[in-house]
């Protein structure tokens, strides 16, 4: 029987275990911490089970879904149900954004007025008048660079980075565009123009489910999106699943039992590099050359009558030149049908993005208190909350800097060496939010491709 092995419990790893195990391969899975997940966590707030990590799955990339069916979880999933996608806080005021943007990118300039002011749009006329000069071949620049010079300053700080930057916690001036926007980069090299291209491409997508309603954007799960981390672990049932199991080193791994046929790696880049360290010192480098974000996140039951009145939004954006340790308030019990009580609101304050590691150093009080603090910056809530949980995330989003592209083909040539260093024939392959995409979706096919891969190699 063909052995494998998994570092790293996550969804990456353990989609990829999933494949192995059904196609027969002995399959042992470590895991560092006493839990499977890894970001994926659902636990208490109050007196019921909110998602901890991540609550919502992009639904135009098929994956999540496609798992979800083989698991048996297609009739649960679920999609948003509030009103306004998404509202913004500039100008100590909200406004509700723009209903024609893709990830932040306006495609109607007239949608604009009071998010940016007259001079802000004035200078997105630049994207669609002055040519483009497509980048050279394996070239990247940042998505900051390109949408400052295109569409300006304002709205590339007001709308681009809190949206783009916002799900990356990352900063706009540091994010690649080939790897964390490609979606930019096709549209400048289809039509010239970031409007132009992402206006086409909103038109693609404004395909429908055939009875007239817009195809979802979002799934979600009831029980938490840590259901298909139960489900993963019950389908590996006479699989070796080792939970506090730190794996130091890949020897260790070749050492600690039979001879592995496959490696796959599936922690963050950071742990990864250690793994290579003594082994393969240059691919450890380029391993610990990607840079993490880190998160803090507050998660409050609201009494209904704290609010004058409850949004019907899915969360607030707070861009990063308003200068608040707040990124975004997700309004839980507008966003998601199964949050909603009539006499609770359940929010979740986030902080914490690229370079903005000011939460981590506060004690969950403090914290609690400057994140409720600016929230009421926006909006009256006039009553403490009922229950509260603190999350913390330390290093937990990895940056795809530009080049980010680039230095994944290189990880990618050094895992053969790394295999080598294991013995002869063992294929190591690296997996997860660090190389193809940090979306659960994009997890769950990282993962799944990896198996493929050794399965057929
Ligand atoms: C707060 C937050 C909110 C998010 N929201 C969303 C969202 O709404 N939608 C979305 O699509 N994505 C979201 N994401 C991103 C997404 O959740 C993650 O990118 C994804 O879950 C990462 O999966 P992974 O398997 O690559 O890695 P991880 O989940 O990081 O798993 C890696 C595992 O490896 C283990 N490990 C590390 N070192 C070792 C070692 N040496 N030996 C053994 N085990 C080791 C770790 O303990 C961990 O369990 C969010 C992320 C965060 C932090």
């Amino acid at each position: 029987m063909a052995e494998a092995v998994v570092i790293g419990g996550g969804i990456a790893g353990l989609a990829a275990a999933y494949d192995l195990h059904r196609a027969g391969w002995s399959v042992t899975v470590h895991e560092k911490s006493g839990r499977w997940g890894g970001k994926i966590h659902t636990s208490q707030v109050g007196d019921r089970q909110v998602d901890a990590g991540p609550d919502s799955m992009l639904a135009r990339v098929d994956a999540a879904r496609v798992l979800c069916e083989e698991l048996g979880l297609a009739d649960e999933l679920i999609h948003p149900v509030a009103k306004i996608p998404a509202l913004l806080f500039v100008d100590g005021s909200l406004h509700e954004l723009p209903a024609k943007t893709v990830l932040g990118v306006p495609t109607d300039l007239n949608e604009l007025s009071g998010v940016v002011s007259a001079a802000g749009l004035e200078a997105a006329n630049a994207d669609l008048v002055e040519p483009w000069h497509p980048l050279a071949d394996g070239h990247d620049v940042s998505v900051g660079k390109v949408c400052r010079e295109r569409l300006g300053d304002e709205i590339t700080e007001r709308l681009i980075d809190p949206l783009l930057g916002g799900i990356n916690a990352s900063h706009i001036d540091h994010l690649s565009l080939t790897t964390a926007a490609p979606q930019l980069a096709n549209a400048l090299a289809a039509e010239g123009s970031l409007i132009k291209g992402l206006s086409s491409l909103r038109s693609r997508m404004g395909a429908t489910l055939g009875s007239g309603r817009p195809a979802p954007v979002f799934y979600g799960l009831p029980g938490g999106i840590a259901r298909i981390i139960e489900r993963l672990v019950e389908e590996l049932a006479g699989a070796d699943l080792r939970l506090n199991s730190h794996v130091r080193t890949l020897t260790q791994v070749a050492a600690d039992g039979p001879k592995p046929d496959a490696i796959i790696i599936a922690a963050p880049a950071f742990a990864a590099a250690e793994l290579v360290a003594a082994a393969v010192p240059d691919l450890s480098a380029e391993l610990a050359a990607i840079e993490y974000a880190s998160v803090a996140q507050v998660t409050l039951e609201v009494p209904r009558h704290a609010f004058d009145e409850v949004l019907d939004t899915s969360g607030i954006l707070f861009p990063r030149v308003g200068g608040t340790l707040l990124t975004a308030c997700t309004w839980f019990s507008s966003k998601w049908a199964h949050y909603q009580r009539p006499d609770a609101v359940l929010l979740r304050l986030t902080s914490g993005r690229y370079r903005d590691d000011r939460g981590q150093s506060l004690t969950d009080d403090e914290l609690t208190e400057v994140l409720l603090g600016e929230l009421r910056s926006a909006l009256p809530v006039k009553s403490e909350p009922m229950a509260r949980r603190v999350q913390r995330w330390p290093s937990s989003l990895p940056q795809y800097q530009p080049g980010h592209g680039a230095r994944v083909q290189r990880i990618r040539a050094g895992a053969v060496e790394a295999g080598r260093g294991v013995g002869s024939g063992c294929r190591v392959e690296f997996v997860g939010a660090p190389y193809d995409g940090i979306g659960i979706p994009a997890c769950i096919s990282s993962g799944r491709r990896a198996a493929e891969a050794v399965m057929h190699s």
